[in-house]
């Protein structure tokens, strides 16, 4: 621990004004670098500037993560008329820069966890230093790969029901996958649906009994057993895939107003494989204090949560792990500077 630089003013006074903060100096070490600028990251952004730790987000490829890509967002507390994925993410970025959050567009390509401090190298050739992480790099879905899917996505391609169903009021629509989430989605989404295919490349599902159970159960859905779907088509929005039976080899086309993917979802974990300890399924293992197996770098969001995966929980674990890192610079220089309090 040799060498700490830190650049706390914990202890009161309100925080500095972004314009000040903006013309100050870099320090040598940064107090804490957010990786990911999705829900997860700029609510730790907007709790650690307010603290006057002056974060560092590096907001990585996709500004805004997930929520960025929706459509609109109805179930985040606090704006009952709804708002865009992007506008929130906004909202979020513009918060949390008022409280002195800088902001480096660039992308972490590398960390080093032998620390503090924690070394941090980015594609654009950077290279920080930070006596905290909070990883917030988030999960993607995992896609089809299939021609079409792309192109279409926002257009009757999506992979979140709880964002995109009510777009599909009296439609019908294709779920793909076998799993606990695409029941649980599909059955989501039979609240908007007239009819629901569940393609599946197998004739067992992957599920679990009581899903299953409640999905037979539902007049609305119906299964396409041992089938792939291998492309989408549609000019401007979806209007049918083409499905191979897996058996069979079978070719034949499906007409469908939306087409929901739930083919698992993979964590944004890149970064910490080998250096941070991980489930079976690639996500941080964080305790309750948002901890990660090393002192010093917590997570948030969906890089280690696989359970809840909403805007309003993501939000909460980010929360909760900035001000576990201000606690924990606290302590890191208190016992840098022993007795210098009081
Ligand atoms: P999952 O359990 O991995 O299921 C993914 C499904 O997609 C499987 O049916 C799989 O088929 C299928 N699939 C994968 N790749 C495919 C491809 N390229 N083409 C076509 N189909 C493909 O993922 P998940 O449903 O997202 O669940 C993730 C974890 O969260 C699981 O542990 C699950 O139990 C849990 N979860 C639990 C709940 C709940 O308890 N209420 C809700 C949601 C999720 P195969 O079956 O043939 O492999």
């Amino acid at each position: 621990m040799d060498g700490l630089n830190l650049n706390l003013s914990l202890g009161g006074g309100e925080p500095e004004t972004a314009t000040a903060l903006d013309v100050a100096p870099r320090p040598e070490i940064e107090n804490v670098i957010i990786i990911g600028s999705g829900p997860a990251g700029w609510s730790a952004g907007i709790y650690t500037g307010r603290a006057n730790l002056r974060p560092l987000l590096i907001t990585g490829n996709e500004l805004g993560g997930q929520v960025a890509i929706t459509n609109e967002v109805e179930n985040y507390p606090g704006f009952p008329e709804g708002l865009t994925g992007p506008e929130l993410v906004e909202k979020m970025q513009t918060q949390a820069q008022k409280f002195g959050t800088a902001v480096e567009i660039d992308y972490v390509t590398e960390i080093d966890v032998d620390g503090p401090p924690f070394g941090v190298k980015t594609a654009s050739g950077k290279q920080y230093k930070a006596n905290a992480l909070i990883a917030a790099t988030g999960a993607s879905p995992r896609k089809l790969g299939v021609p079409g899917e792309e192109q279409l996505t926002g257009r009757g391609v999506s992979y979140c029901a709880t964002c995109d169903g009510f777009f599909f009021r009296g439609k019908e629509l294709v779920v793909v996958g076998g799993g606990d989430s695409s029941l649980e989605e599909t059955l989501f989404l039979t609240k908007f649906a007239t009819k629901i295919r569940v393609v599946h490349r197998r004739d067992q599902l992957r599920a679990g009994a009581t899903l299953k159970r409640r999905a037979e159960a539902n007049p609305k859905i119906e299964f396409v057993w041992n089938s792939i779907v291998t492309r989408i088509d549609g000019e401007n929005k979806v209007e049918s895939v083409t499905l191979k039976n897996t058996q069979t080899g079978e070719v034949s086309e499906l007409r469908t107003d939306g087409v929901f993917i739930y083919v698992g979802h993979l964590p944004n974990n890149q970064l910490f494989q080998g250096k941070l300890a991980m489930d079976e399924q690639g996500y941080l293992i964080t305790d309750r204090l948002m901890r990660t197996s090393v002192p010093g770098i917590f997570a948030a969001g969906e890089i280690q949560d696989h359970r809840f995966r909403q805007v309003a929980t993501s939000v909460g674990q980010g929360v909760a792990a900035a001000m576990e890192t201000e606690k924990y610079l606290a302590e890191l220089e208190d016992r840098a500077y022993p007795g210098h309090i009081g």
